[in-house]
């Protein structure tokens, strides 16, 4: 099974990648997370990445293509994989067109006012759990003990520029996927264990 997670920055989109990988026994391919740790690593691409993310501007297509091209080659994407956060732009979907056939492409609607919230209260761990301020009071992960940070681009500003190219670069995406007949809307709006059970609604008999 091969499927892409569309949707909005804060729309849910790494909280159903974890589901949905771990359910499904799919690899699990979040561009964000890559770019990120290869920030943490010092990589000259970490470092070209960085002036990017930091601003909230995308980062250039070849650089992320580039990420997915090498990454769906590997041996533990051969039971199918899950795109997180790509593809972003036209170009990148064109891209991914010449490299495989995704099965389904699953688009979490998200209302504007709340990903605003979802996103300024969000605290992340090293381990790939997130937590929201309004429902978790510590500041140590549950899962692993590690103590929770607040992601560089989450502050409000940066923010405000994310979902800016969110809407021009990346929501053109819904109608390119609904032309070809693979997109799935679901609403986002809800926990995450309501999106869940209506994603696995969706992919039921794909398992
Ligand atoms: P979110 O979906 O919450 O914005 P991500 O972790 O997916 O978070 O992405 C964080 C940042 O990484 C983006 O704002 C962008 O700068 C960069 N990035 C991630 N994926 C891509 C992509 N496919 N194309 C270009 N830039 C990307
Ligand atoms: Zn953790």
């Amino acid at each position: 099974m091969k499927l892409i997670l569309l949707g909005a920055p804060g729309a849910g989109k790494g909280s159903q990648a974890t589901k949905i990988s771990k359910e499904y026994g799919i690899a699990h391919i979040s561009t964000g997370d890559a770019l990120r740790a290869n920030i943490k690593e010092g990589t000259e691409l970490g470092k070209f990445a960085k002036s990017y993310i930091d601003k909230g501007q995308l980062v250039p297509d070849e650089v992320v293509v580039g990420i997915v091209a090498d990454r769906i080659g590997k041996e533990d994407c051969r039971n199918g994989f899950l795109l997180d956060g790509f593809p972003r732009t036209v170009a990148q979907a064109e891209a991914l067109e010449k490299l495989t056939d995704i099965d389904v492409v699953i688009n979490i609607d998200v209302d504007f006012d709340v990903i605003t919230g979802r996103i300024s209260g969000r605290r992340m761990c090293e381990c790939g759990e997130s937590y929201h301020i309004s429902t978790y009071k510590s500041d140590v992960c549950a899962k692993c003990g590690k103590k929770l940070y607040q992601r560089a681009d989450d502050n409000e500003e940066t923010v405000k520029n994310r979902l800016d190219v969110y809407a021009r670069q990346t929501a053109p995406l819904i109608d390119f996927y609904a032309t070809r007949n693979k997109l799935v809307t679901v609403d986002g709006n809800k926990s995450i264990d309501e999106v869940f059970e209506d994603v696995k609604k969706v992919l039921g008999g794909n398992r």
